[in-house]
């Protein structure tokens, strides 16, 4: 039995990192930086009004004053002159601000007649102006390759131009269930039979990760037919192939060995870590091999701790492993005496704002529709005891 730190490097050593390729920008949402994105203009471009109302010079808009209306000033079309004393611009929300004004009263404060306008609230320097590059200034770096690109960075990207980005190329990986009791998810599954739940929960986890990939047809508790399942999927040479089930030391429980007939080396078989101690990992070629345990949550839990960290580590990622936090305690969570825990919870704010672990009704391993309302994983670290009120580390699910 190894610790997970162990797993997790031996996982890293034997990741290698994939090519980069442009995809378009409505593509690229899940996927991973392979360049810095750099502004190619400063935003705003130019002082920009925040109202519609009149631009001004603040020292002589005191209350009272009536101004001269020289022009207008409307987004896509600024006004090209000059403002000088005792003069006003009529502006519009987004455009220019006019050489020469320093502020933007809003029309609300003042009152226009026929050619002219009064200020009827004085105006500060500055006010109602938002200046050139105060949002971005041309050359900065906006984001880091290495990051994963989510849905609220496509307004940048899409501003500096970049219609396509540089991105790590997608993984690919195989999915495939093993166990002779598991029936496709569009049948009633007979007296001894259940569906197999997990080759589709993999594949959404999958997909939210950029991972391309493919679920292969259930294999029963066969060495030969696994085997040759095993031999076709490493044919194909995608980065990553995951097995769910037949990892234990049951009679019928053939995946380690099928992967070792398949001429897959292995790296380890055992992890102090619950749930997922039978998990396997080894590498036939570049394709990393993940045997992950049957039990569903026990498939979540290993997914995220290691398939999806070497899916991440391979496009290069910033931060492959899972987003952690703290979170207070609000019952007593045991850990067991060998292994460290990485339980399901769902998480909630207390009326002091404090983030709170709401424990939920988890009966085990096999307890996916526990696990559906769980927001993290709380580490509980073997033979310990978290006691109420404690601050506990929590990796969240969600990305
Ligand atoms: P195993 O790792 O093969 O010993 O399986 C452990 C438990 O997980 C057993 O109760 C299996 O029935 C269950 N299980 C295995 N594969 C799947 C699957 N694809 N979908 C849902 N449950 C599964
Ligand atoms: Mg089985």
């Amino acid at each position: 039995m190894i610790p997970i730190s162990e797993a997790i490097s031996i996982v890293a050593r034997e990741t290698q990192l994939l090519e980069a390729e442009r995809v378009a920008l409505g593509e690229c949402v899940g996927r991973i930086l392979a360049e810095d994105i750099v502004a190619d203009l400063d935003l705003p471009p130019f002082d920009r009004s925040q109202m519609d109302g009149f631009a001004v010079r603040a020292a002589e808009a005191t209350e009272g004053t009536r101004l001269r209306i020289i022009g207008e000033s409307v987004a896509g079309k600024g006004f090209d002159g000059d403002l000088g004393t005792g003069e006003a611009v009529r502006i519009m929300t987004g455009a220019r601000v006019p050489a020469g004004a320093d502020a933007v009263q809003k029309i609300e404060e003042t009152r226009e007649s026929t050619g002219t306008v009064e200020i009827r609230k004085a105006v500060t320097a500055g006010q109602n102006i938002v200046g050139r590059a105060r949002e971005i200034r041309i050359g900065d770096t906006l984001f880091r390759a290495g990051a994963r690109i989510n849905e609220r960075m496509i307004a940048s990207l899409a501003s500096f131009g970049y219609s396509d980005v540089a991105v790590s190329a997608a993984p690919r990986a195989s999915i495939l269930a093993t166990g002779s009791e598991i029936v496709d998810i569009d049948r009633v599954p007979g007296p001894d039979q259940i569906r197999n739940s997990n080759s589709a929960m993999l594949s959404a986890f999958a997909a939210a990760d950029g991972i391309r990939h493919r679920v292969e047809p259930i294999v029963g508790d066969d060495l030969g037919n696994l085997t040759a399942a095993i031999s076709e999927m490493l044919s194909s040479q995608p980065e990553i192939i995951v097995l769910t089930g037949g990892v234990s030391v049951g009679d019928y429980d053939f995946t380690k060995t099928a992967f070792r007939d398949a001429g897959v080396e292995i790296f380890f078989d055992k992890i102090a870590l619950k749930p997922g101690k039978p998990t396997v990992f080894g590498r036939s070629g570049r394709t990393l091999v993940f045997g992950l345990p049957g039990n569903p949550v026990s498939v979540a839990v290993t997914y995220f701790l290691f398939v999806r960290f070497a899916a991440l580590l391979m496009q290069n990622a910033a931060d492959p492993e899972m987003r952690r936090g703290n979170a207070v305690a609000m019952h007593e969570i045991r850990s067991t005496p060998k292994r460290d825990c990485y339980l399901p919870v769902s998480l909630a704010t207390d009326d002091s704002g404090r983030l709170i672990i709401d424990s939920l009704r988890f009966t085990g391993s096999s307890d996916f529709i526990a696990f559906s309302a769980a927001d993290a994983l709380l580490y509980v670290q073997k033979g310990t005891t978290i006691a109420p009120g404690e601050v506990a580390e929590v990796c969240f699910l969600e990305r």
